[in-house]
């Protein structure tokens, strides 16, 4: 079968990689892709010139390529409606419908939802202008709150506040002043939770949930989860912080319902359901869901499974995961460890070549993602704020850390750096 994977980052280089070992793969095609899916010829992986919200020319090379299979990697094609527009043109595709892509999409619709299916999440309320949110905050006590913009924007929407003065200001950045353009035309007042993250993602078909081993990122750029927030600086899984049980209890309590109620509103839900949970004293508490694999969640959770992605993704878009056999998992844990450019998350430098990346992948256990790469006259170079998800497997979480950042000091460009970090708050889960 031919797939088509739409994305550039280093989840869609994790999800080549794993989608070509599969015995039934011809060929992987990665729209645009980076250097490292272009660096997977071997396996039968090419990159498409084709950028991944352009839905039309997704379309349309899929039509005349006869793929397969599309996997949608990030959240903006889904939301625009690529799994919805394939499917209309006769085409199989994994991932939400852009109906069903609203619980990303809109932060109202997701927090309605959880209420209405009476999932453990935080207490909220939702506003349609500056004005309605600030009489709000002047009612109320002084308490710690987070307010959030309702549409996507980049991670930057939430703003995490002490006190009113903070809550205060983040609804005129966002309502008021539209820091975020249309994402801010609604917004949510939510109750602070406290707690530590974990990312619990499953694989649904909109009837049957596979839910996937729990697995922690690292959004602050600095060891100690200090400075401004990143797209993800590290990953590992799967992660002490949830027990069995309370996996269970996530899934019974939180996924099964989502599901349910997303049926319940003629939105089926087929594809990746990612939880963001605060691990709070009283359990696990929604703080958002995502559509699509998290990154770099993503690239420790593939490191580890066994089964053939491509079977489980083509029995999900047929609706009958319930036929399939328990996912099958590498026992050792897994750690991912971002590198960045300098200057990442606010502006920096591109072009530089990136050393080292042979000697790095030639360690046991390791593989290097590529995300902000490109292949310019015949170097690697950086052209992202998130450049290289070097991930290692090993016997224990320290022994997987250990492993992955070998390969990191193996790798080296003009200003590169990364958190030293990754995976230290599992020790004092054990
Ligand atoms: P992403 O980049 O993951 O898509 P987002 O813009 O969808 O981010 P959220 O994941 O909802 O935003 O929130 C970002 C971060 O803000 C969370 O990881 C968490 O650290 C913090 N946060 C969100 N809601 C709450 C809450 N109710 N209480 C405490 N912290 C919160």
């Amino acid at each position: 079968m031919k797939v088509l994977v739409v994305g550039n980052g280093g989840r869609e280089h994790a999800l080549a990689w794993k989608l070509a070992q599969s015995p039934r793969a011809d060929t992987v095609f990665v729209a645009p892709g980076n250097a490292g899916t272009l660096g997977e010829a071997e396996l039968g992986v090419k990159n498409v010139d084709i950028p991944s919200d352009d839905v039309a020319g997704l379309v349309r090379f899929a039509k005349e390529n006869e793929i397969g299979l599309t996997v949608v990697g990030p959240e903006a094609p889904l939301v625009l409606g690529l799994v919805d527009a394939l499917q209309e043109a006769g085409l199989r595709a994994f991932g939400p419908s852009k109906q069903a892509a609203e619980l990303e999409g809109s932060k109202v619709f997701c927090k309605d939802l959880l209420r209405h299916a009476d999932v453990p999440s935080g207490d909220y309320k939702a506003f349609k202008d500056a004005q309605g949110a600030l009489s709000y905050l002047n009612d109320r006590e002084d308490v710690p709150l987070v307010v959030k913009a309702d549409g996507l924007a980049a991670g930057k929407g939430v703003v995490v506040c002490d006190n009113r003065a903070e809550a205060i200001d983040a609804v005129e950045r966002i309502a008021g002043r539209r820091e975020f353009g249309d994402a801010g035309a609604r917004l949510i007042i939510e109750e602070r939770l406290h707690g530590h993250e974990a990312s619990v993602l499953a694989i649904t078909d909109g009837r049957t949930i596979l839910t996937l081993p729990p697995a922690q990122d690292h959004k602050p750029a600095g060891d100690g989860d200090t400075g401004p927030n990143t797209g993800g600086m590290g990953a590992y899984c799967p992660t002490p912080l949830l027990s069995e049980e309370q996996l269970a209890m996530v899934e019974e309590t939180v996924l099964v319902p989502t599901v349910h109620h997303m049926k319940r509103k003629r939105r089926p839900f087929q594809g990746v359901l990612y939880a963001g949970l605060m691990i709070t004293k009283q359990g696990p508490k929604v703080l958002e869901y995502n559509v699509r694999l998290g990154d770099p969640e993503c690239q420790p959770l593939l490191m580890r499974l066994k089964t053939d992605l491509l079977e489980v993704l083509d029995a999900a878009v047929d609706k009958r995961l319930e036929s399939l056999p328990p996912l099958e998992w590498d026992p050792r844990p897994a750690v991912c460890v971002v590198m960045a450019s300098e200057g990442y998350p606010g502006a920096y430098e591109k072009g530089f070549p990136i050393r080292g990346l042979d000697d790095a992948a030639a360690l046991p256990d390791v593989k290097v993602f590529h995300a902000g790469t490109n292949m310019i006259n015949g170097s690697v170079v950086n052209v992202g704020g998130r450049v290289l998800g070097v991930t290692a497997l090993g016997d224990t979480i320290s022994g997987a850390k250990l492993q992955a950042y070998k390969a990191v000091k193996c790798i080296r460009w003009q200003g590169a750096w990364c958190r030293k970090d990754i995976s230290d708050k599992a020790m004092t889960y054990q």
